[in-house]
C-alpha cells in the first residue's frame, strides 16, 4: 500500500495460523503512518477471518506519543538501527527481500536495494 511517495514498502508474511503486514518507513514516522498499517491490518483480517493478522512498522524511531496509539492499535515497532538484523536487504524495485551480499535482485535482477 502506497501514499504515492516513495518511502513506503508493504511485506505480507504468510505463515501457517498467523499472517504478517509489513510497512516500512525510511522518513520519521507519523501518525497517519500507524492508521494506514491499521487499516491495513483490518483488511487483511477480513480477507481472512481465521488467522491471527499482525502489523509491524520498522522504521528509524518512535516517539513516545505515537507508541501510545501503536499500542492502542495492537501494532509493533521495530527500528532498523537495534531491532532488524543487517545480513539481508530489500530491493527497491519489487520489494523483496535478499541476502546483503547479493549485487542484484534473486527476483527482478534489479540493482537498487533500499538504503539500510
Ligand atoms: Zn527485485
Amino acid at each position: 500500500m502506497s501514499n504515492g511517495t516513495i518511502g513506503y514498502i508493504d511485506i505480507i508474511y504468510f505463515k501457517e495460523h498467523e499472517i504478517v503486514v509489513i510497512e516500512i518507513k525510511r522518513e520519521a514516522i507519523i501518525k497517519k503512518d500507524l492508521s494506514q498499517l491499521s487499516e491495513y491490518v483490518h483488511c487483511i483480517k477480513k480477507l481472512y477471518p481465521g488467522k491471527i493478522v499482525r502489523g509491524i512498522l520498522i522504521g528509524q524511531y518512535l516517539d513516545d506519543n505515537l507508541k501510545v496509539f501503536l499500542d492502542l492499535m495492537g501494532l509493533t515497532f521495530k527500528s532498523y538501527f537495534y531491532d532488524i538484523p543487517l545480513r539481508l536487504k530489500i530491493c527497491d524495485k519489487c520489494r523483496k527481500v535478499v541476502g546483503i551480499n547479493q549485487n542484484n535482485c534473486n527476483w527482478c535482477n534489479s540493482e537498487d536495494f533500499l538504503p539500510f
